[in-house]
């Protein structure tokens, strides 16, 4: 194991796009030197021309190159870095690949593996949350059986509607609601099946299907010393297939009553397990209700919506506490102030939603007051379509959240990206729309408006 508790001198960032140049300028506002790992599609990625070193790990296809693990640990040992980020996607929450990276003697970014491990298995999640004191949805309490009996009596304790969840699901897939004990016994064998084939383990378990609920989630901070602040909640309702579209903080209507209890119990929660570095406690909220729906254990596409309003650079903290520092931030010195929304921008069809890769011909990134454009597209980039059609985030901060919309309303109305077809009409909509201006829209607004 590298020498702890310095700050590294160089690491390897093991992502693209836009987060891959987020981990760079918080590296190089560090001091630390960067390697670019990247597949033969992305040479021309920013990030990759302004790292010291660049190293190309495999073609285009993410199985050969962005999830390839020996030549992304063999890139960190043939450039001497200390330690390698995953950022967020690809591997940033397999446990198996931090182990590997751990045992090869560079350092993860990131907690744990067997806190990755616990966390990625949403059953073993669930019972360690709940010993934890953290709410959470009223369910099985652990995996169902095959006995039909006994899976009837507990959805009949639990109530209908109920939904049939995998223990190793992720990404939205491996669930099925269920309206009716008629139904129950088809689900879980259909559930089964699902998640057999696409994770590789037949554990579902059953939860109570809350029906308007809203998604806030809290960001918290942890250190390898015993120390867990946390930053807040985010408001990421805004979902299609249950992927986010708008996140915002802090969440409309939660006082700083329940902030400061809620965040507190999320960062106990993360000493008591020891946790180390940024995760994220995701909750549904329902008739003023928190439950507990699962922990990521990695850096949020949404972070800097939370950056914006307490000051705090979550990725340069981050890189602190992998390095082993204690956090130099208590939780009293976190003020929340003022208002952020970010808006993803993606390469799509606006009304169908399919990606839309190609070359950008012109690009011109909106500014002014209160402004932050996370992205790494330039003109003539070409957007490759092997990968996530995320091109960057647009994110606006405002002393409330009537002028963080509207200067989120000016920005889309000033960016410009020609060539591709992206999704800036949509925001623009949903910016103007009453209900999302008035706040606390739940989880399927964003689907019933679109139709869906
Ligand atoms: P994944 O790991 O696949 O993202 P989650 O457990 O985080 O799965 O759930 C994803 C989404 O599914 C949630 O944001 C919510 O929209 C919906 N969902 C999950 N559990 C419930 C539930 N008990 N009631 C209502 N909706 C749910």
């Amino acid at each position: 194991m590298p020498e702890k508790q310095k700050m590294f001198e160089k690491i390897v960032i093991a992502n693209r796009g836009e987060i891959a140049l987020r981990i760079l300028r918080a590296c190089k506002e560090l001091g630390i030197k960067t390697v670019a790992v990247h597949s033969s599609a992305d040479t021309d990625l920013k990030h990759v021309r302004l790292a010291d070193e660049s190293v190309c790990i495999g073609p285009p296809a993410s199985a050969q190159s962005y999830l390839n693990v020996p030549a992304i640990i063999s890139a960190a040992e043939v450039t001497d870095a200390i330690a390698i980020h995953p950022g967020y996607g690809f591997l940033s929450e397999n446990a198996d690949f931090a182990e590997r990276v751990e045992q090869s003697g560079f350092i993860f970014i990131g907690p744990r593996p067997e806190t990755i491990r616990t966390m990625g298995d949403k059953i073993s999640a669930i019972n360690t949350m709940k010993r934890a004191g953290i709410p959470c949805v009223p369910g099985s309490d652990g995996p169902l059986s095959d006995n039909g009996h006994l899976n009837q009596e507990i959805g009949r304790k639990i109530g209908y509607p109920v939904i049939i969840k995998a223990s190793g699901g992720g990404g939205g897939r491996g669930m099925r609601v269920v309206h009716s004990e008629a139904s129950l016994s088809n689900a879980i064998s259909i559930t089964r099946a699902e998640a057999t084939a696409a994770f590789g383990d037949d554990t579902v378990y059953m939860e109570k299907f809350l029906e308007t609920p809203r998604h806030i989630e809290f960001q918290i901070l942890a250190d390898e010393h015993g120390n867990a602040i946390h930053l807040g909640e985010r408001d990421c309702s805004m979902q299609r297939r249950h992927q986010k579209v708008i996140e915002e903080a802090p969440a409309p209507g939660i006082s700083q009553e329940i902030r400061d209890r809620m965040g507190k119990l999320c960062a106990n929660a993360c000493i008591e397990i020891g946790y180390r570095g940024v995760g994220t406690f995701e909750f549904l909220y329902e008739d003023g209700e928190f439950y507990f729906i699962e922990m990521n254990t990695r850096l949020q596409v949404e972070h800097p919506v939370s950056e914006l309003i307490t000051g705090i650079d979550l990725v340069q903290e981050q890189l602190r506490a992998a390095a082993g520092l204690a956090l130099t931030i208590k939780q009293e010195d976190i003020i929340f102030n003022g208002h952020a929304i970010e808006c993803r921008l993606n390469a799509e069809d606006p009304e169908n939603f399919t990606p839309s890769p190609g070359t950008i011909k012109s690009f011109h990134a909106p500014g002014g007051p209160g402004v932050r454009v996370d992205s790494h597209i330039y003109d003539g980039y070409v957007v490759p379509p092997y990968y996530d059609s995320m091109i960057g985030k647009l994110i606006t901060y405002g002393s409330n959240r009537e002028s963080a919309m509207a200067r989120m309303r000016m920005a889309l109305d000033e960016i410009i990206i020609d060539g591709i077809s992206t999704n800036i009409s949509l925001h623009q909509r949903l910016t103007r729309d009453s209900a999302f201006k008035m706040g606390g829209t739940d989880i399927h607004y964003l689907e019933k408006k679109l139709g869906l």
